[in-house]
């Protein structure tokens, strides 16, 4: 049966009558899972709410101003799960959800386009289409195995947006099964066990195509395609993918994304005080720039991390143990100062990273000490570590737990050993 929403696209309510109504346990789609609630299929005798087919998702939609649900086809039948029930046989109004209907419409005809001319003048051919929330892509691929090149990109999208500034009227034919027009069109093949009339979707002087979806009435309703990036498709099974995907933006779609790319550039420019065509060559500065303050930087912390260890050198006596944190700095400043200060009989405990948040930390001094205590101070500071020789050091969560180790610690080194074998 050929439904209301394939007769006329652009019809947004309908007034139609309910054939069934059955109570039962539906699972729908709520926040990306699926929950079985009570439910009621209904059949109307006709509908203008349309299912999925054609790459195009179910629309979305109200019957006598309650939310269908889920719209399916089922058969012949469109079934409409509704939370209440209708009387067989009641008038119901319908009404189309008509902005996110009108998108998807200029998606789906915006990828027969593509798809037609990147076939015709360019020999891909398409093996398969996504109607995304945000973007589409079509998959396609050539004899050859050679993906489309950017200048190939930039002719197609050249072609499709002459096209669409012709507006080039698109009509819908229905033939009777076996006609012979129909070995004619494209087709990626009818659902198995379907029966009945088929559509056949004319873009004038373009092509000829097998389709249940919704379409627009010529391509100046499209406004614009723009092809934005070509990813070839993973290697499937061990063996290379000859297909790859071109992403694309139809319609309405071209100008939320200029839009969004605007406030984006506005807000660069209030952010680097510049005009939009400096924004590149500015936070190329920019990163430059960074690139050798952090050089600097770490260049200078090495040098602290020298004086540091001359400060320690100095100190008579030697205290058995010795604290030090620095909170700009890389674990490798506590290898410079290690490596600086030499071999001791001192224990230290030393570490770098945000005070009160997450850093590295080692412990340096007897090996078996450490043993016992380095699990210690790595439960206090939230970490996870590994000792080797007369070093054990670990990542840690918490350093604003710090005096609490250093507390640990000095317990630990002043509580008497009772036996001496075991450090
Ligand atoms: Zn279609």
């Amino acid at each position: 049966m050929i439904l209301c929403c394939q007769r006329d696209s652009f019809k947004t309510e309908f007034t139609t009558k309910v054939k069934s109504c059955k109570e039962v346990a539906a699972s729908i789609p709520v926040g990306g899972k699926k929950e079985t609630i009570q439910a009621y299929e209904v059949l109307l005798e006709d509908s203008v709410l349309f299912p999925e087919g054609g790459g195009q998702p179910s629309d979305h939609g109200w019957i006598d101003e309650e939310e269908v649900l889920v719209i399916e086809r089922r058969g012949e039948d469109v079934v409409h799960t509704m939370k209440k029930p209708f009387s067989v046989g009641q008038d119901v109004k319908q009404k189309v959800d008509w902005d996110l209907r009108f998108d998807r419409m200029q998606q789906h005809t915006g990828q027969h386009l593509i798809t037609a001319i990147a076939d015709k003048q360019f020999k891909y051919s398409t093996t398969s289409w996504w109607l995304g929330d945000k973007v589409c892509h079509i998959e396609l691929e050539s004899a050859s195995g050679n993906v489309m090149t950017d200048a190939e990109m930039k002719d197609l999208e050249r072609v499709v947006n002459e096209k669409i500034r012709e507006a080039t009227p698109i009509s819908v034919n229905v033939y009777e099964e076996g006609d012979p027009h129909l070995t004619t069109v494209r087709t990626r093949g009818l659902p198995d066990g379907f029966k009945g009339p088929v559509r056949v979707v004319t873009i004038t002087g373009v092509e000829d195509n097998m389709c249940c979806g919704t379409h627009l009435k010529h391509l100046g309703q499209l406004q614009a395609i723009k092809l934005l990036s070509v990813e070839r498709g993973k290697a499937r099974g061990g063996k290379p993918n000859r297909s790859f995907f071109l992403y694309f933006l139809a319609g309405g779609r071209v100008l939320s994304r200029l839009d969004e790319s605007l406030q984006r550039e506005s807000q660069l420019t209030a952010l680097l005080k510049n005009s939009p065509a400096d924004h590149v060559d500015l936070v190329d500065k920019l990163q430059k720039s960074y690139k050798q303050c952090s050089k600097n930087l770490q260049s200078v912390l090495r040098n602290v991390a020298v004086m540091e260890a001359e400060k320690f050198k100095v100190l008579e006596p030697k205290p058995k143990f010795y604290s030090l944190h620095r909170k700009e700095a890389e674990p490798d400043f506590m290898s410079v100062f290690l490596t600086e200060v030499g071999s001791q009989d001192t224990l230290f405990f030393l570490s770098v990273g945000d005070p009160n948040g997450s850093g590295n930390m080692i412990l340096f001094g007897d090996s078996k000490i450490l043993e016992k205590l380095g699990p210690i101070v790595c439960e206090i500071l939230g970490g996870k570590g590994a000792g080797k020789g007369q070093r054990f050091q670990a990542k840690v969560s918490n350093l604003k737990r710090r005096p609490d180790a250093e507390a640990a610690i000095e317990q630990f080194l002043t509580t008497p050993v009772t036996d001496a074998n075991e450090l």
